[in-house]
């Protein structure tokens, strides 16, 4: 199959980067200068640990620059390490796989703009360094780990360009303690076909109702391009996954969900979806008035929220038991029987009151791990 050029995937959420910066150690690495090679931008090696030498001006406007540039740099800290869940509500035992930092896509509400303090992308080069970690952690551990790379940038963005995500796939094959989650918004995917995957990575999109997913995420793929891309990672042999979070309270918002879970399921093979998770809003206290300096024009933040046990907000527990029964009777008649349905950070108290069986949210990993073995 030819190769596609990373400039001409339809919405390629990495056309708006402009330069790549290089730190001085990792110059002379072959990953990096085949990056170079496909993004065919501007490059500039900087001093390690430096900052890029522009003029981002003044925080939190500086982050609108600061994706048009990508720093390739070393990991110094952790690779790999378990999903800082949240004591108080039920987790789904994820482990994150930390490939970079920030995002070329831009929504509203991402929690990156309030937890990232530099307002470049970065991604680091140091694979070898992340493939030893995970050898390291595979050797060790006796558990099922579910990992992914979508924690604190978008598995899938740039990755056209860094091609991390077949070096990845192809070293969970036969991991049989473990599979791959690629977490994307973009329809980055071409480079995905033809590997052999042996059934160990699951793709996975956010999905939204349609008017949050047009005023709210923006340089993000459409409705339509995620759902066509899905049928066509399907035909590759994937797993999917998808992730109705965060879901936003807002006019229509019955209409809007319950459009996108129809077309979700009128378009993608059920059989092949392994889980879907919802989420209602949450968000640090910072985020809301960083997002509006950056998006004055976004109203979903002024609704009613409650600071939680996690120090987020969130909406009052009857609108989001409503919005969640809501979108699960929606999916209840349309998954597949072996599809895991389930909240990401939600009480017992909410899984029971949107009919989970009592205790069920305390299985949640094993559920996951045999959805994922019973899917096709
Ligand atoms: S796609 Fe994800 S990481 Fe990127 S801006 Fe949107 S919420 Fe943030």
């Amino acid at each position: 199959m030819p190769e596609t050029s990373p400039r001409k995937i339809p919405c390629d959420p990495a056309h708006h980067i402009r330069q790549i910066f290089i730190e001085e150690s990792c110059a002379d690495l072959a990953y990096v200068h085949e990056i170079c090679e496909r993004a065919q931008l501007p490059t500039q090696i900087i001093a390690d640990r430096s900052d890029p030498p522009v003029a981002y001006g003044s925080f939190p406007k500086n982050l609108q620059i600061g994706k048009q540039h990508l720093v390739l740099s070393k990991n110094r800290g952790c690779f790999f390490k378990p999903c800082p869940g949240t004591r108080e509500y039920r987790c789904c035992d994820y482990h994150v796989l930390n490939i970079g930092m920030g995002c070329p896509m831009d929504c509203v509400y991402c929690i990156l703009q309030a937890y990232l303090n530099k307002p470049w992308l970065t991604f680091f080069v140091n694979s070898h360094d992340l493939f030893a970690e995970l050898d390291l952690a595979f050797k060790r551990t006796s558990q099922f780990w579910r990992i992914g790379t979508g924690e604190f940038t978008d598995s899938l963005a740039i990755d056209h360009i860094t091609r991390l995500s077949p070096l990845l796939i192809n070293y969970m094959r036969d991991k049989t303690k473990g599979v791959l989650e690629l977490k994307t918004k973009s329809v980055s995917i071409q480079h995905l076909a033809n590997l052999d995957h042996n059934g160990r990575t699951v793709i996975a999109w956010s999905l939204n109702a349609p008017a949050i997913m047009t005023k709210e995420e923006l340089h993000t793929a459409s409705l339509d391009e995620r759902l066509a891309a899905a049928c066509q990672v399907a035909d590759m042999g994937y797993k999917l996954a998808f992730h109705f979070d965060p879901i936003i309270y807002h006019d229509g918002w019955q209409e809007g969900y319950s459009a996108t879970i129809k077309k979700l399921f009128a378009t993608v093979p059920a059989e092949k979806i392994a889980w879907i998770s919802l989420g209602a809003l949450r968000f640090l206290p910072q985020l809301k008035a960083i997002a509006l300096t950056r998006f004055p024009g976004s109203t979903f933040f002024h609704e009613e929220f409650i600071l939680g046990l996690d120090n987020k907000y969130r909406y009052f527990r009857a609108l989001r038991v409503e919005m969640y029964k809501h979108l699960l009777n929606e999916m209840r008649a349309l998954a597949s029987p072996h599809t895991c349905l389930y909240f990401c950070m939600e009480s017992d108290e909410i899984w029971q009151e949107c009919g989970f069986t009592p205790g069920k949210s305390q299985s949640l990993p094993d559920d996951l791990d045999t959805a994922f073995t019973r899917t096709a």
